[in-house]
């Protein structure tokens, strides 16, 4: 699959070098993302800190630290999933993107998403939960996959820095980091076999979710276990 990893490193190559939005003014490095292009997820931040600006790699500051040690206490490597942000470059003080940088650099995650196909989409907090739930209080989703269609799902979860802020919201946060070595087994379970043309690919919906667009056509029994893990 070398076509997956040149077309990686040339979107890569194209970020670090792009000049699409006012964002590219005040970074050091842009941060593409990384990881397995190969991945049957990904996870979705916000934007690059103040650390991430400095290595041109996504968390990897405090709250990246906390996010990576979680996943690999419950058994995820960081090089085994692909991790980028809804932009690329560092919003100055942290702030917020703004909706303009957010549109001008979104054909870039778009391009990621194809290149991956992945099963699974993770969004880390709210500006990256927003386009694919939009409206939506992370509070009251937290952890529920939606099917977004073309076989795929997203899971909100919230960003690790507000885990850093507030301690409390660690355990609901580890409870569903935890869910996904199984549900990424069976995602890859699932590609296995529709590669085998022997069934159809698998969407992951959330069996509440009642607005999800244009389901593709599923696989009943892979389907339901697929939420038994989640
Ligand atoms: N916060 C994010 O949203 N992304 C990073 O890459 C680092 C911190
Ligand atoms: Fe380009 Fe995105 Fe960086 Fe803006 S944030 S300069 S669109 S890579």
């Amino acid at each position: 699959m070398t076509e997956i990893y040149e077309a990686m490193a040339q979107l890569e190559a194209d970020v670090r070098e792009c000049r699409q939005c006012d964002l590219c003014q005040q970074r050091q490095n842009a941060v593409p993302g990384e990881g397995n292009p190969e991945s049957v997820i990904m996870f979705v931040g916000e934007g690059p800190g103040a650390d991430e600006d400095e290595q041109g790699r996504p968390f990897v500051g405090r709250s990246g630290q906390l996010f990576t040690q979680i996943l690999e206490e419950k058994g995820l490597q960081r090089e085994d999933v692909y991790i980028t942000n809804v932009v690329k470059c560092r919003p100055p003080n942290n702030r917020d993107p703004l909706p303009g940088e957010i549109a001008a650099c979104r054909h870039y995650l778009d391009r990621q998403i194809e290149i991956i196909n992945p099963r699974i989409i993770v969004t880390l907090g709210r500006i990256s939960m927003q386009r694919w739930f939009p409206g939506a209080r992370i509070t009251q989703i937290q952890g529920k996959a939606k099917n977004i269609g073309l076989g795929r799902c997203a899971i909100p979860l919230l960003h690790p820095a507000a885990v850093l802020r507030d301690p409390r919201r660690r355990a609901e946060f580890e409870r569903i980091v935890a869910r996904l070595p199984g549900l990424i087994r069976r995602a890859q379970k699932a590609n296995e076999e529709a590669a085998k043309g022997e069934r159809l690919p698998a969407g992951v919906p959330h069996p509440e979710d009642t607005e999800a667009e244009s389901p593709p056509e599923q696989d009943e029994g892979l389907q339901a276990s697929l939420f038994d893990s989640l």
